[in-house]
């Protein structure tokens, strides 16, 4: 008989198996070993695509300092993250760059991916629509369904910066034909965008979610998943060892900073700057930098 393999990194409990014997009213049974559900869950992990730069994002170690948007983010992002994979509806969420979006996309994702098992998957969105392109036949038309299938049935799909790359035809088609399949099959998708769902009534000529993916896109999207609008600090903007007092500074800074755009020049592109050729928008544009594209 050939003994058990030895050594340092061999399981001690199943002796590198994965499978550990256990009593069960008197009757010896096997089940999975720990090791092999942490082999698992670190395969899945590595498998998520997560960037580097979010890898420790937890729900945890997110921190609301007394921010009602955060908190009613944390707490709708907890309540997926534990109810997963019964959920009904997904989840969107806008606002600012840095207030905290991704960080709570990749937790609820690492959180189903450890405690379920969840195949998880995050993409940016412009690298996905990148390797999409890349694969697609322009003689016949196609897309290799090796890239898209993974994203179409993923357990758990992050789109990461949803409207980051204006819509095209083509962009459109892509975004709906992965929108609808995991609509049509109930999987669930988490959302983030830094663009208004729709603009701020004080400031109607900033580009919204519906400027940038289009109307048939973004009801689709109301039907499936909750809309959190996040406000808040740039984390981007504060060192690692500053705390709570620094980001309600920094966050009130932002507000001060919003009001000056609200009277005068906005922090946010307005319509007539992006569209350029769009006479409409030429038309509906109130003023301010005379004369740019
Ligand atoms: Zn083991």
């Amino acid at each position: 008989m050939i003994p058990p393999a030895q050594g340092p990194d061999i399981c001690s409990l199943c002796n590198g198996t994965g499978w550990k014997a256990f009593q069960d009213a008197g009757v010896e049974r096997v089940a999975r070993c720990d090791c092999w559900r942490d082999n698992m869950s670190r395969r899945l992990i590595a498998e998520a695509r997560i960037p580097r730069r979010y890898y420790h994002c937890t729900l945890n170690d997110f921190t609301t300092y007394d921010n009602d948007t955060l908190e009613d983010a944390l707490s709708r992002s907890r309540k997926m993250a534990d109810e997963f994979p019964v959920v009904k509806r997904g989840l969107f969420f806008l606002g600012d760059p840095g207030v905290g979006k991704t960080h709570l996309a990749v937790a609820i994702l690492k959180q189903a991916i450890l405690t379920r098992g969840a195949r998880g998957l995050f993409y940016d969105t412009r690298d996905l629509l990148k390797v999409i392109r890349g694969t697609y036949n322009a003689v016949v038309k196609t897309t290799e369904l090796d890239v898209l299938r993974p994203v179409m049935e993923a357990d758990l799909l992050v789109l990461d910066d949803l409207g980051a790359e204006k819509t095209s035809e083509w962009v459109e088609e892509t975004l709906n034909l992965i929108v609808n399949t995991r609509y049509n099959e109930r999987r669930a998708t988490i959302f983030t965008s830094n663009y208004p769902d729709v603009p701020p009534e004080s400031t109607p000529d900033v580009i919204s979610l519906h400027d940038r993916i289009g109307f048939r896109m973004r009801s689709r999207l109301h039907e499936m998943c909750d809309f959190l609008d996040l406000e808040g600090a740039d984390y981007r903007m504060l060192l690692s060892n500053e705390g709570v007092p620094a980001l309600k500074r920094n966050w009130e800074e932002r507000k001060m900073h919003d009001k000056i755009g609200q009277a005068g020049r906005t922090r946010r592109p307005a319509k007539a700057q992006l569209r350029g050729g769009d006479g409409k928008a030429d038309l509906k544009w109130s003023g301010g930098r005379g004369g740019s594209k």
